[in-house]
């Protein structure tokens, strides 16, 4: 018998209705002879409605007390799932994180998971039970309840997959898997049969939503295969897995963009050993996560340096950086929150050269103007106007020749 894990987000538990249709989903898979364990995220909205909650109270609520307060939504929608189960006739048991053993450190809102405990769940699977694990929680080694930040019930699914050595972890979403590029974006957009571990670490880190980094990282290291499907059809969806040669062909398997990008310059900066570190010391300080960095070569010992942080952290940056300017005697600071990143991604770059001028051709047809451009070995990021990001991802998705057969996008 196959042991398998299967996640169901927020919108495909979002209602007592679509409960239920998943729960019949659960027990067809078990009819056919598998052993499951199920985790659930909180119904749709509620993890947001449980924040909003506190805030009414005040705007920084206690780090613990949130924890213990968003772990709920998990809490209702798998005791739910649980009765939808019994209630058809089949023997179920929800299990809260700590009861499922699963360990995390310490840091409430944003916890790792450190090793999970499987006794209890094979028990229970052993008692042919179908067992419902609450997504995004866990315990801490001195028993207070964590959560794994936001989106973080696709990384208790894998986790659990690993440490079950279940056959597959099925992430059941609102969309059918992985797409070349965001079909809302691009109607041309192809599903992806299968793609790998490396290239949906980039996927995940360059805009793509579909499936929690974490998880993904968790995936890679434990090689769990994952397989991203819609509940809402029968459909196969995308696998996940380690690469193969007939992976390796293909020069690019998706177009992605983020707007949650905002750009910053600083002119004329003195050019001396230690200026990188004073500028960014206050930045990383306050947390902040810098993303693309260029400085130009120096001209007369100045020299010009930008970089990219998340539009949230646009204002406070420039605040901080502008201090920083006046004291090291650089001219001006000048930000840009109107811009874009948009990458291509796939493996076949590794081997092939021409990809990022075909990119820049591309965009250049259009118009669109680059204003960064970062590169790793499998992926190509341009910075651009906003405005452009949708015209520039149909451009390359065409220049690629990504969409459906014989279709244009
Ligand atoms: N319910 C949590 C959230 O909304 C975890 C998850 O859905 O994965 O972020
Ligand atoms: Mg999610």
């Amino acid at each position: 018998m196959a042991l398998i894990v299967q996640k169901y987000g927020g919108t495909s538990v979002g209602s007592v209705e679509k409960i239920k249709t998943v729960a019949e989903r659960v027990v067809e898979s078990c009819e056919r002879g598998n052993r499951l364990v199920v985790v659930l995220s909180a119904m749709a909205g509620q993890t947001d409605a449980l924040i909003n909650l506190s805030r009414e109270i005040t705007e920084s609520p206690d780090p613990r007390e949130l924890d213990v307060l968003m772990a709920t939504g998990e809490q209702v929608s798998v005791s739910l799932f649980a009765i939808a189960v019994k209630s058809m006739g089949y023997d179920c048991r929800s299990l809260l994180g700590f009861q499922a053993d699963i360990h995390t450190d310490q840091i409430y809102g944003k916890a790792r998971i450190k090793e999970i405990d499987t006794h209890r769940i094979v028990k229970e699977l052993d008692e042919d039970r179908i067992v419902a694990v609450a997504g995004f929680q866990g315990i801490d080694k001195t028993g207070n309840i964590t959560t794994l930040g936001r989106g973080g019930s696709d990384t208790t699914a894998v986790a659990l997959a690993a440490s079950l050595k279940a056959s597959v972890c099925e992430i059941f979403t609102d969309v059918d898997g992985i797409f070349s590029a965001d079909p809302s974006v691009c109607t041309h957009a192809r599903k992806l049969d299968r793609i790998s571990y490396e290239e949906m670490l980039e996927l995940a880190s360059l805009g793509a939503k579909v499936l929690d980094i974490r998880s993904v990282e968790f995936a890679k290291k434990f090689n769990v295969p994952i397989h991203v499907r819609s509940s809402f059809t029968r459909n196969e969806g995308t696998m996940v897995v380690v690469e193969d040669r007939e992976m390796e062909r293909v020069l690019v398997s998706g177009v992605v963009f983020d707007k949650d990008e905002a750009r910053i310059t600083i002119v004329k900066v003195p050019d001396r050993p230690g200026i990188a570190f004073e500028i960014f010391d206050p930045v990383f300080k306050a947390g902040i996560v810098v993303d693309m960095i260029i400085q130009n070569p120096s001209a007369q010992g100045l020299t010009d340096l930008t970089f990219t942080v998340t539009k949230t952290h646009f204002q406070e940056t420039l605040r901080l950086v502008r201090g920083v300017a006046k004291e090291i005697g650089a001219e001006k600071v000048l930000g840009d929150p109107d811009i874009a990143k948009v990458s291509i991604v796939g493996l076949g770059m590794r081997n092939h050269a021409g990809v990022a001028s075909k990119m820049f051709e591309a965009l250049s047809k259009e118009s669109i103007n680059i204003s960064m451009i970062s590169t790793s070995e499998i992926k190509i990021s341009c910075v651009v106007e906003e405005k452009y990001t949708e015209l520039a991802v149909r451009a390359l998705h065409e220049a690629f020749g990504l969409g459906n057969e014989g279709e244009k996008n």
